[in-house]
C-alpha cells in the first residue's frame, strides 16, 4: 500500500505545532537572532520526484552547517580517500565548536561536520578550486538545481564579527600544519559557505542525491555509490553534534542539522526530508525538527532501522 505522505505530514505538523516549542533561536551569530522563532516548514521529496510540503516550506533560511555536507561532497569527489589524511570520520561527542580534542589529535579533526573538520574541508577546496567562491557556489547551484542561490554576505559578516572560536580553531589547526592557506582566507570562505540560504523545498531537493545512491534524479552522478554510502554514514554518526546517538535512537535517519534551525535527512532508496524551525534544543538541534522526525519515522516505520 502506498504511504500517504501528505496526510502524515499534515497530521504530525499539527501535533508538533500545537505542542511546546522549547529552546532558543541561536543568537551567538547576531543576524540569526532576528529570525521569527515560530517559523516551521517541512518538505519531503521522494526519489520518484513526488513532493509533499507543509507550513513555511518556501521561505529561505540560513542553512549554516547543513552546507558542510555539500562542501564535503565536493572535496570527497576531488580528493577521494586522500581526503582522510587530513581528518577522521569518528563522532566527537563534543560540541561542534570545541577545541579540546584537537590538541590530543595533533590537529586532525575527528570528523568533517564539527567546525574544525569543516574548516579543513574549506582549506582543501580553497587549494583545489581555481575560483573557490564561484566554483563552490556553482557546484551547490548545480546539485540543488537552484541557479539563484547565493552567499548571504550580511550573515557571513555577522558571523565574522563574532567568530572568535572559529578564528581560534583555524589558527590552532594551522599550528599543526593542517591548514595550507592563510587562516583569514579560509575562515572567510567558511563563513560564506555557512551563509547560504535555502527553503525546505530547495533543501529537500538538494539532498535527494544522497537518497538516490549519489545520483541526481536525472541520473547524473554527483558521487559514486560507495561515496554516497559513506557520506550517509558520516551523517548518521556525526550529523547532529553531540546528540548524534540520541537522534539515531529516536529518528534513525542519516542527516545534518544547522544552528539556523534546519535539518536535512534521507532514507536511502526512498526520500529526502528537510525541516526548519529555528528554536534549538540544548544540543543545538531544532527542537521541533527533531520531534517531527521522531514522530514521522515512528508512524511510517520508514527509517534505516
Ligand atoms: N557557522 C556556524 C559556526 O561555525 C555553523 C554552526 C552550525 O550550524 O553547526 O558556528
Amino acid at each position: 500500500m502506498q504511504t500517504n505522505y501528505q496526510e502524515i505530514l499534515n497530521h504530525i505538523y499539527d501535533i508538533v505545532k500545537a505542542g511546546d516549542n522549547l529552546g532558543y533561536v541561536a543568537s551567538y551569530i547576531p543576524e540569526l537572532a532576528t529570525v521569527d522563532p515560530e517559523k516551521f516548514g517541512v518538505t519531503l521529496t521522494t526519489i520518484d520526484e513526488q513532493v509533499y510540503s507543509v507550513g513555511d516550506y518556501q521561505e529561505r533560511f540560513s542553512i549554516q552547517s547543513i552546507a558542510k555536507v555539500l562542501s564535503l561532497s565536493l572535496a570527497y569527489k576531488l580528493l577521494g580517500v586522500h581526503l582522510w589524511d587530513r581528518l577522521g570520520v569518528e563522532p566527537s561527542g563534543n560540541p561542534f565548536n570545541s577545541l579540546v580534542q584537537l590538541e590530543y589529535d595533533l590537529g586532525i579533526p575527528r570528523n568533517p561536520f564539527i567546525n574544525a573538520g569543516a574548516i579543513v574541508i574549506c582549506d582543501v577546496l580553497y587549494t583545489e578550486l581555481e575560483h573557490p567562491y564561484e566554483d563552490l557556489l556553482a557546484y551547490i547551484r548545480h546539485v540543488s538545481d537552484c541557479p539563484n542561490l547565493t552567499y548571504n554576505s550580511i550573515i557571513a559578516n555577522s558571523e565574522k564579527s563574532v567568530g572568535y572560536r572559529n578564528i581560534a580553531v583555524t589558527n590552532f589547526l594551522k599550528s599543526f600544519g593542517n591548514i595550507e592557506n592563510e587562516a583569514e582566507e579560509v575562515l572567510e570562505f567558511y563563513f560564506h559557505l555557512c551563509s547560504i540560504q535555502m527553503s525546505c523545498e530547495e533543501l529537500s531537493r538538494t539532498f535527494l542525491f544522497l537518497a538516490n545512491h549519489g545520483q541526481k534524479i536525472n541520473g547524473e552522478e554527483i558521487l559514486n555509490i560507495g561515496q554516497a554510502k559513506r557520506i550517509n554514514a558520516i551523517m548518521q554518526t556525526c550529523g547532529f553534534y553531540d546528540e548524534a546517538g540520541d537522534f539515531a535512537y529516536k529518528v534513525g535517519l542519516p542527516g545534518k542539522s544547522g544552528v539556523g534551525g534546519g535539518i536535512a535527512a534521507v532514507l536511502p532508496g526512498a526520500y529526502s526530508i528537510a525541516l526548519w524551525s529555528p528554536r534549538l534544543n540544548e544540543k543545538g538541534n531544532s527542537y521541533r525538527g527533531v520531534k517531527f522526525l521522531e514522530f514521522f519515522t515512528t508512524k511510517t516505520g520508514h527509517s534505516i532501522f
